[in-house]
C-alpha cells in the first residue's frame, strides 16, 4: 500500500465529515471568485439605468448579498470548527495506534531506538500530521479553485492583460518553489537537531539520581548545551531562508500590483479596458494573492506532515519480532516441567552469548545459576518468557516449545522479580494490582502480607492509597522490591525466575525479603540468580554459567565435594569477598 493509502485509511471514519468540509470549502471559494464579477455586473449593468432603477433594485441586491454572505459565514464556521475536529479526532486514532504498536514491538527494539525520540514523534509529528489532515485537502481545493476561477473570469475581460498577469504570477510561483526546496531540506535537519536535545533532556532526567551523585552537572551541562546549540543553528538557517522567503513573495505581491496599474493604464489608453475593469482586476489580485500564499504554505504544511508520517508509518510497521505463530495454543495446566534444548543465542552480533546450553528443570524444583557477571544467566532466563527468541536449539515447557504457545498464557505462567523495580505512577495499591488487575481488596492486603510489605503499608498516612510517584522514589530499595514480590503473589505463576531480587539490598533487607520469596518459590519452578551464595544453598541444583557455557551442575553438597569452581567462589564469599561474583 501506497504511503498515501494509508494516509487515507485514516480519513475513512469520518468520510461524512470530510466531504462536508470539501463542500463548505467548494462554497466559499465559489462565493469569493463571484464577488468582483458581481461588482463588474453591477457598475456595467445596473448602476448604469439611472437613479431610479438603482433605488428599487439596490435593497434586493443588499439582501442577496447578504444571505451570500450568511452562507458564506456558515461554510467557513463549519471549515476552521469541524474541520479541526475531523483533524483532532484522525490524531488521535494515530496517538492510539502508536501506542499500542510500541507496546506490541519487542525488547530487541528497545534496546535500539531511544526513547526519547519516541516521546517526540508521538507529541510533534502527530501533530504536524492532523495539521496536514485537515488544512491539506481544504486548503488546496479553495486556493486551486480561487486562482482557476479568478484567471478564467478575468479572462473573459481582457485576454492580454490577463496573460501579463499571468506570467508574473508564474515568475512568483516558480520562485517560491525553489526556495520551498530549501525549506524541506531545513526542516528535516531542525527535526533531527529537536529530536537529539529531546532525548538529551530525556535521558539526563532519568538519570537525575546518577548525575547528581557523580557531581556531574557540568558535564551534563555539556552534552546538553552541544545538541542544544546545533538545534538553535539548524534554527537560525531556517529562519535566514524564512527572510527571504517571506520578503521575496511580498514582493511579487506589489509587482502583481503594479502590473495591473501598468498594464491597465496602457490598455486603458489603447481604449480596450474600461475604467471599472480596473478595479474588477485589482479586487482579483487581491483574491489570489492570499490563496498562492497558502498553497506555499501548504508545501511547508505538507513537508512537515509528509515527513511526520512517514516517521510513524516506519514504527507502525515495524514488525514486532516476537508474536503469537499461526495456529499458537494456550500453554493450559502448567506444571513447569523446563527444558532447554541445544540452546543458542546471540543479540544480533556474531558472538553467541549462550551457546550449546542443556538444562531440565522438574516442575516444582528450584534451580540457581551462578557464574560470572555478563556470563549470560539473564539472558539464559528472558528466553522463557520469549523476550527473545532463541537463534538456535528450543526451550520448551512441559514439553511445548515457547515458541507453539501463545504469548498471553506463557507470560501468564511466569513470573519475574528482578534487581530493578519499576513503579508505575499510582498508589501502591494499583501497584500491587498490576499483578492481577482484577484483583480484590483481600487479594491484594494477602499477597502484601505474604511478601512483608503489609504492616509498612498500613503504618503509612494513607495506607494502601498512598501515592508513589513516577519512580517510586518514597520507597525504599527493600520496600519496592517488596511490593515486586506482592505482585509477583496476586499473579500466581507456576514459573518463577528471581533475578538477583535481593542483589541491591543489604544483608537485613535481603533477610527479611529471603522469607517472602522462599514462601513465594514453594511449589513453584524456580530459576534463581543470586550473587550471595549462602542464599541458594538450599537449591535443588545448583548451575555454574561460565564463558565455555555450563562449568559445573550439582547440588550445593556435590559441588562443594567436587571441589571445582563452585567451591572456590563458595569459599571466597565466606572470605568476605564478596565482589567477585555478581
Ligand atoms: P548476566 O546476567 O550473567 O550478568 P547477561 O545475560 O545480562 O549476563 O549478559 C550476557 C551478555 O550479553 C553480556 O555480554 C551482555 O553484554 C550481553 N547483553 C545483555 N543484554 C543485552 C542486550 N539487550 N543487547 C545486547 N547485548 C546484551
Ligand atoms: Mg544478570
Amino acid at each position: 500500500m501506497s504511503i498515501f493509502r494509508k494516509f487515507i485509511k485514516y480519513y475513512e471514519p469520518y468520510r461524512a465529515l470530510f466531504y462536508f468540509d470539501m463542500f463548505c470549502a467548494l462554497i466559499v471559494s465559489a462565493i469569493d471568485v463571484a464577488f468582483p464579477q458581481i461588482l463588474n455586473w453591477l457598475t456595467k449593468g445596473l448602476f448604469a439605468q439611472g437613479a431610479q432603477i438603482i433605488m428599487k433594485s439596490l435593497p434586493w441586491i443588499a439582501a442577496a448579498l447578504l444571505v451570500m454572505e450568511l452562507v458564506r459565514y456558515g461554510c467557513q464556521y463549519f471549515i476552521t470548527s469541524w474541520g479541526h475536529v475531523m483533524g483532532a479526532r484522525m490524531e488521535s486514532d494515530m496517538r492510539q495506534d502508536l501506542f499500542d504498536h510500541l507496546q506490541r514491538l519487542s525488547f530487541s527494539y528497545y534496546d535500539k531506538n531511544n526513547t526519547g525520540e519516541m516521546m517526540s514523534k508521538l507529541v510533534s509529528d502527530l501533530f504536524d500530521i492532523s495539521e496536514l489532515a485537515h488544512h491539506g485537502p481544504e486548503n488546496v481545493l479553495i486556493s486551486l479553485l480561487k486562482i482557476v476561477g479568478s484567471f478564467v473570469l478575468m479572462m473573459l475581460i481582457n485576454v492580454p492583460m490577463t496573460l501579463i498577469l499571468l506570467a508574473v504570477t508564474l515568475i512568483m510561483i516558480a520562485f517560491s518553489i525553489e526556495k520551498n526546496k530549501k525549506m524541506r531540506a531545513i526542516f528535516m535537519d531542525n527535526r533531527k537537531k529537536i529530536a537529539g536535545v529531546n532525548s538529551r533532556v530525556q535521558d539526563s532526567l532519568a538519570g537525575i539520581r546518577v548525575v547528581k551523585s557523580f557531581g556531574n552537572e557540568a558535564l551534563e551541562h555539556e552534552k546538553f548545551s552541544d545538541s542544544n546549540l546545533k538545534f538553535l543553528d539548524s534554527k537560525e538557517s531556517s529562519y535566514r531562508i524564512m527572510g527571504s522567503f517571506r520578503a521575496g513573495t511580498s514582493f511579487f505581491e506589489g509587482l502583481l500590483f503594479l502590473t495591473v496599474l501598468v498594464s491597465g493604464g496602457l490598455f486603458i489608453a489603447q481604449g480596450t479596458l474600461q475604467l471599472t475593469d480596473l478595479a474588477v482586476y485589482a479586487l482579483y489580485i487581491n483574491i489570489i494573492i492570499n490563496p498562492i500564499d497558502i498553497l506555499i504554505e501548504f508545501t511547508e504544511l505538507f513537508q512537515k506532515g509528509y515527513s511526520g508520517f512517514r516517521r510513524f508509518i516506519e514504527v507502525v510497521e515495524t514488525k514486532p519480532e516476537i508474536v503469537d505463530k499461526p495456529g499458537a495454543v494456550d500453554l493450559k495446566d502448567v506444571k513447569g516441567n523446563i527444558e532447554y534444548k541445544n540452546v543458542s543465542f546471540s543479540y544480533d552480533t556474531a558472538n553467541n552469548v549462550l551457546e550449546n546450553i542443556n538444562i531440565q528443570i522438574d516442575a516444582g524444583k528450584t534451580i540457581a545459576l551462578v557464574g560470572p557477571s555478563g556470563g549470560g544467566k539473564t539472558t539464559l532466563c528472558s528466553l522463557l518468557p520469549r523476550f527473545y527468541d532463541v537463534t538456535g536449539g528450543s526451550v520448551t515447557i512441559d514439553g511445548h516449545d515457547v515458541r507453539d504457545v501463545t504469548l498471553k498464557t506463557l507470560r501468564k505462567a511466569i513470573g519475574i522479580v528482578q534487581q530493578d523495580v519499576y513503579m508505575f505512577a499510582g498508589s501502591i495499591k494499583e501497584n500491587i494490582a498490576y499483578g492481577k488487575p482484577d484483583a480484590t481488596d483481600k487479594e491484594i492486603i494477602e499477597a502484601a502480607k505474604n511478601a512483608n510489605i503489609h504492616d509498612f503499608i498500613v503504618g503509612l498516612d494513607e495506607g494502601y492509597d498512598t501515592y508513589v510517584g513516577e519512580r517510586g522514589t518514597r520507597l525504599s530499595g527493600g520496600q519496592k522490591q517488596r511490593i515486586a514480590i506482592a505482585r509477583v503473589f496476586l499473579k500466581n505463576p507456576r514459573i518463577l525466575i528471581l533475578d538477583e531480587a535481593t542483589s541491591a539490598l543489604d544483608n537485613e533487607s535481603e533477610r527479611h525479603i529471603q522469607k517472602s520469596l522462599e514462601t513465594l518459590s514453594k511449589n513453584r519452578t524456580t530459576v534463581v540468580i543470586a550473587h550471595r551464595l549462602s542464599t541458594i544453598r538450599n537449591a535443588d541444583e545448583i548451575i555454574v554459567i561460565g564463558d565455555e557455557g555450563i562449568e559445573e551442575q550439582g547440588s550445593h553438597q556435590e559441588l562443594i565435594e567436587k571441589n571445582g569452581i563452585y567451591a572456590k567462589y563458595y569459599n571466597m564469599q565466606f572470605e568476605g569477598l564478596d565482589t567477585i561474583m555478581q
